[in-house]
């Protein structure tokens, strides 16, 4: 007997509530599953959360469902407790959030199956003919040796990797008959390699939490750049995966790290999914079933891949925890680490957190004792981490962003065969482009910035929007026949550095230069083959990467942040440093590190050329707790963006009002509202209103409080706002 029921659906709209429809079902309706709704006029797709048979609603005004798009749930219901507590502390509408925990593949009516995997590989008997191909046909042949060394065979994604128009030429191969495809079985974990001896230090952490591993916990793997954190992550994952479990490895920035990937291929086989931004939707949706099904061991992800499901989830890994891309900043805005942290407490299993150069709430966690803190002190390769030396630039003529004194210590370690990183966070020509004449300078129309020029390309762009122009031929103001530019961006460092130091290449990593992995890895395997070359980039060249030949890290153009409004541009700026001097020396000779400044005597400066990272965040931690901020206090943001600057501050004067009705209001410090910190951006014009506790209890009572009353003043076109728990900034 079917019988009607009433359920409520989360549905991804930016509102704070549920919606209840009618169910015709014979049995109990699962939650997870996905359903067809009728919804004003149009079809949408519903995640069912709970179902009953009554209704707080009016029963006749409540709609039936039109279908069900799978059998079987899409999420389960570990995910959806999950989504409801972020819902509930980050105070995100719980529709969103559900949808937040689904592949995007999944997210509209698409019904979910199985994903099968296509594998190609290569005929018996073919070798000689292969051969054939090297002279005639390269990139034929480059598949083909790939092919050889996997006789398991190579899917799209690594195909891909090999060549980025690897379809057509496997089509050809297929024509030959040298090549055939099947679909993937299940893959194999390959034998385990000779493992490296662990250091005692790495032993001695290894010890410590393998007893530890059936519990929960959160342990804080705080060691210099190059201990061998990831040679215990790896040591910890093969014990979880002996005992039956899967592992979610989440990392900053996957493009980054193919040496990873071919270290965890080399130590588990095929038994690992990727998933990032840079995937289709289909590849990560894929990624997440195999994940699912327990085909595969190993998530291997950026930020979202933490919401990844498997029925044995044993141990989750948030490598380099201290940065900032685990940070969701718009739509839904949570914490992956945080949120890691949380998902492992409710299914009682550790968690590890890595860094080099550890947040300040993570060491306050550890000096709290909230967290097990395991210290690598020594790397595992031969020489320690450079100290920072400082470089004077104050009388020096700089050409190409650098001085003579640091030009010659490139000479140097060049003529050393070393090889040399040089960071500027700075992409373009210049970030400057003016008329000498009458103070004309070149700005976004869009937003309160400056157009960056960029030579190679004759255009001015905005990093802010993308707007871009063509760089005048003469000043658009008054005519004057020459502009002039000023500063330097990575591409006029390369230029530079490529005419200086002829007889290397000069490879520039950075967003204009890497536009896919493939780019990336032709970049870097140059650096792999250890010969002298100079690498110039961004924050992109900045972490994870670990290629012994450098042997001299160069920062350009770090003073901006000690002037920087934020109170975390200190803590960003000591990692950021750290991590970029952190790539020099970690081959069998030592390594160096400059930091080019116009303020040696700066407190942070000669701190950051004297001290520890520990110490220094000991003197952080002491100012941070003086002026009652973060990890001593919560800050919750609140963000509004209107066409005119008066209607978001105004918005925020409303949500104010609202606040100050609560009981607890007084206890907090309530910045704002305020313009933010460049008030207009893509057209836009935008404002901000902080509340800080130190007292996060209140805090949260009052926002609990207040939610009700918040919820109901919705964004419009003309003036949106959100809602940012746990902001990094103020
Ligand atoms: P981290 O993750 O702390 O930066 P890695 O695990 O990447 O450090 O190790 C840095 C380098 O040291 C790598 O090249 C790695 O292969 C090597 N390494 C790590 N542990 C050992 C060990 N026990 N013995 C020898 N080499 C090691
Ligand atoms: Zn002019
Ligand atoms: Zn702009």
């Amino acid at each position: 007997m079917s019988s009607t029921r009433f359920a409520s659906f989360a549905i991804s709209l930016p509102l704070h509530r549920v919606f209840d429809y009618q169910l015709e079902t014979t049995s109990p309706a699962e939650p997870g599953t996905r359903y067809r709704l009728p919804f004003a006029n149009r079809v949408k797709t519903g995640i069912l959360l709970s179902d009953s048979d009554s209704s707080a609603y009016d029963r006749d005004k409540i709609k039936p469902v039109h279908g069900q798009i799978d059998e079987q749930p899409v999420l389960d219901a570990h995910i959806l407790t999950l989504a409801r507590w972020m819902s509930d502390y980050y105070l995100q509408p719980l529709g969103e959030v559900v949808f937040r925990c689904l592949p995007a593949y999944l997210r509209g009516l698409r019904p979910h199956h199985p994903a099968r995997i296509k594998i190609w590989r290569l005929l018996d008997g073919v070798d000689d003919r292969i051969q054939q191909l090297r002279e005639r046909s390269p990139r034929q042949y480059e598949i083909c040796r790939a092919l050889q060394d996997r006789p398991e065979g190579l899917n799209a994604v690594e195909l891909k990797t090999i060549n980025i128009n690897w379809h057509g030429v496997i089509k050809s191969l297929q024509r030959k008959d040298l090549v055939h495809w099947e679909w993937q079985n299940h893959p194999m974990m390959s034998a385990a390699p000779e493992l490296p001896a662990l250091t005692p230090e790495q032993k001695a952490i290894v010890q410590a939490i393998v007893p530890k591993l059936d519990q929960f916990g959160v342990h804080l793997l705080d060691g210099v750049t190059g201990s061998g954190k990831t040679e215990i992550y790896l040591r910890l994952i093969a014990a979880r995966l002996d005992a039956g479990f899967q592992v979610i490895y989440l990392v900053p920035e996957i493009g980054l790290t193919s040496q990873l990937i071919d270290r965890i291929t080399l130590r588990f086989g095929g038994c690992f999914a990727i998933s990032h931004s840079g995937l289709t939707d289909l590849q990560r949706y894929r990624a997440w079933d195999r994940f699912r099904r327990g085909e595969v061991k190993i998530m291997l992800g950026t930020r979202s891949s933490l919401f990844s499901q498997c029925d044995k989830l044993g141990l989750i890994i948030v490598d380099e925890e201290h940065d900032h891309s685990y940070r969701q900043e718009d739509g839904i805005r949570y914490h992956a680490r945080d949120v890691a942290i949380k998902r492992a407490h409710m299914l009682d299993i550790p968690i590890l957190l890595g860094s080099a150069t550890p947040s300040l709430e993570s060491i306050n966690n550890c000096d709290r004792e909230h967290y097990h803190h395991h210290r690598l002190d020594q790397r595992a390769t031969a020489f320690p981490p450079p100290p920072i030396e400082l470089q004077d630039i104050r009388a020096s003529q700089l050409e190409a962003g650098c001085s003579s004194a640091t030009l010659a210590r490139i000479e140097q370690h060049l003529n050393d065969r070393g090889q040399v990183l040089i960071y500027l966070n700075r992409r373009g020509f210049a970030p400057v482009v003016m008329c000498h004449d009458c103070g004309w300078q070149a700005l976004c129309q869009n937003c309160d910035s400056r157009m960056t020029l960029h030579q190679s390309i004759n255009r001015l762009l905005c990093h802010h929007c993308g707007y871009g122009w063509g760089l005048p031929a003469q000043c658009p103001a008054c005519g004057h026949a020459e502009i002039k530019h000023h500063g330097i961006g990575t591409e006029q460092l390369e230029q530079g550095l490529s005419q200086r130091f002829a007889q290397v290449p000069v490879l520039r990593i950075d967003r204009d230069t890497i536009d896919s992995r493939e780019a990336m890895k032709l970049r870097l395997q140059q650096l792999q083959t250890g010969e002298p070359c100079i690498l110039v980039g961004t924050q992109m060249i900045a972490k994870g990467h670990d290629y012994p030949a450098i042997t001299l890290s160069i920062v350009l153009d770090a003073d901006q942040a000690l002037f920087s409004a934020s109170y975390r541009a200190s803590e960003r700026l000591a990692q950021t440093l750290l991590q970029v001097s952190g790539r020099s020396g970690r081959g069998d000779r030592a390594g160096e590190a400059i930091v080019q400044t116009r303020f040696p005597q700066h407190p942070l400066m000669q701190s950051l050329s004297r001290l520890k990272y520990r110490e220094m965040v000991d003197e952080l931690l002491a100012e941070r707790r003086m002026l009652g901020l973060p990890p001593f206090a919560r800050v919750v943001m609140f963000r509004a963006d209107a066409t005119e600057l008066k209607a978001a501050l105004g918005q925020l004067e409303v949500i104010r009002e609202i606040l100050t009705t609560f009981s607890g209001f007084t206890a907090l410090s309530c910045i704002g509202p305020m313009p933010a910190l460049m008030p207009r951006r893509i057209g836009r014009y935008r404002a901000q209103l902080a509340l800080v506790g130190q007292d996060y209890a209140g805090l949260r009572g009052l926002l609990q409080q207040a939610m009700p009353k918040l919820a109901e003043l919705s964004s419009t076109a003309g003036v949106s706002w959100n809602i940012d728990v746990d902001a990094y900034d103020l």
